[in-house]
């Protein structure tokens, strides 16, 4: 997970990474409210999950309030690279002499931690000359030992005091690293004051994915998901919406692409991809369905392949859910594997539709689609068990 930089300059301040101090505002009014918190000169800068801000407008200058609201007013809603900033920080202004880059990341090739350092920060990494940036490979095992910061620092041709402080930020950088589970932590700039302090004028956190519900503090929205797939990831449940009007639910992302393929065979296509995964969790079902109903498809298509999964614990799941808070499209239903012809029982028994293979079910979801309202909708029973 991306964090905001002002997420990320939390966690310097926890981990004592020097930096300076700000404060984030979601609109003008907003703005207003804390205009007193601003010591200027001030840096004003847009809060995206993308790099290059500065060269695109996002970051900006204010020497007094009546700037500070005019650049705040420039950067909120400013669209940098598909990003539309909606938050924006102010921070006192540093005087950089020069800037740095330093960066800790996951090196999968060597199975360690890899860290970077160079003299030409505050342009992107990948625009400085291999040459000119120094890389040592940290074992996760041993962690940061001051040869590191030697290892990358010898050839910079920096004072030693500057060296010193650089050191201590390295050894910072990476006790956050580990003690925050991230994959990538980059400072860029790491800058040198006028006065001679090293200072971070920019932070980078990517946390491991894996590893985000150990830190609450930052849940945030994915950018590129929906309400409804953010809502499903919570819950573990694994859902994409798209643009047809059929809502496939299977256990499985193979089963559930395959059954996608098969819609467009005839004709049909697939508004929800919902992926139930391997559960025998009747409870897990009735929060697909209950995922599936916010997604409003026409019909809804359950193709279940039971391996480990019991396909009778999920048609009980579904008939229980269906008693209790009915749904308002009509079910066509595939079973296949351990338990299927309990299974099918089950759901026949309750009124719904069942085919015998993928196509004929297919098929029939592409049907129904077209016209779902001449088919039975199974609703609520009113004090149903
Ligand atoms: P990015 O372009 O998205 O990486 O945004 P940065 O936070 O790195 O800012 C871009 C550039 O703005 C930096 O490389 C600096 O040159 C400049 N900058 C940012 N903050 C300050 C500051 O506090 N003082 C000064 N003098 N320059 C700053
Ligand atoms: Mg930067």
């Amino acid at each position: 997970m991306n964090l905001f930089e002002y997420q990320g300059r939390e966690l310097y301040e926890k981990h004592a990474i020097p930096c300076a101090k700000g404060f984030v505002v979601e609109s003008m009014q907003d703005l207003e409210a804390k205009m007193a918190q601003a010591h200027y000169p001030v840096v004003v800068k847009a809060q995206v999950l993308v790099g290059g801000r500065g060269k695109a407008g996002g970051v900006k200058f204010a020497d007094n309030a009546a700037q500070l609201r005019e650049v705040t007013k420039g950067i909120l809603g400013l669209n940098i690279k598909g990003h539309v900033t909606k938050k924006v920080m102010v921070a006192q202004k540093l005087d950089f002499a020069k800037e740095f880059y330093l960066g800790i990341m996951v090196d999968r090739a060597t199975r360690k931690f890899l860290m970077l350092f160079s003299a030409d920060g505050g342009v992107e990494i990948e625009s400085v000359p291999e040459e000119r940036i120094f890389k040592t490979t940290i074992d996760p095992l041993t962690g940061f030992q001051p040869f590191h910061a030697r290892a990358v620092l010898l050839k910079s041709g920096l004072d030693a005091d500057v060296q010193k402080q650089l050191a201590g930020v390295m050894a910072k950088l990476y006790t956050l690293f580990v003690k925050e589970d991230a994959e990538l932590a980059e400072i860029n700039p790491l800058a040198i004051q006028r006065d001679g302090k090293v200072v971070a004028g920019d932070a980078k956190v990517v946390l491991n994915d894996s590893a985000v519900f150990r830190h609450p503090e930052f849940k945030q929205k994915d950018e590129n998901m929906t309400d409804l797939e953010q809502e499903a990831k919570e819950r573990g449940v694994a859902l994409v919406q798209l643009d047809g009007n059929i809502g496939v639910m299977a256990n499985g992302a193979g089963l559930t692409m395959g059954t996608l393929d098969a819609l467009t065979q005839f004709g049909g296509k697939a508004g929800v991809f919902l992926d139930l995964s391997g559960t025998d969790n009747p409870e897990k079902v009735a929060e697909a369905v209950r995922l599936m109903k916010k997604a409003k498809p026409a019909v809804m298509f359950l193709n279940l392949f039971g391996g480990i999964t019991k396909c009778d614990t999920v048609a009980n799941g579904l008939v229980t859910v269906l008693r209790k808070e009915g749904v308002e499209f009509p079910i066509i239903t595939r079973i296949k594997g351990t338990n299927a012809k309990e299974a099918n029982e089950i759901l026949h028994s309750f009124g719904l539709e069942t085919a015998p293979t993928l196509d004929a079910a297919a098929k029939k979801a592409s049907e129904m689609a077209k016209n779902p309202s001449a088919y039975k909708i199974v609703r609520a029973t009113p004090g149903g068990i």
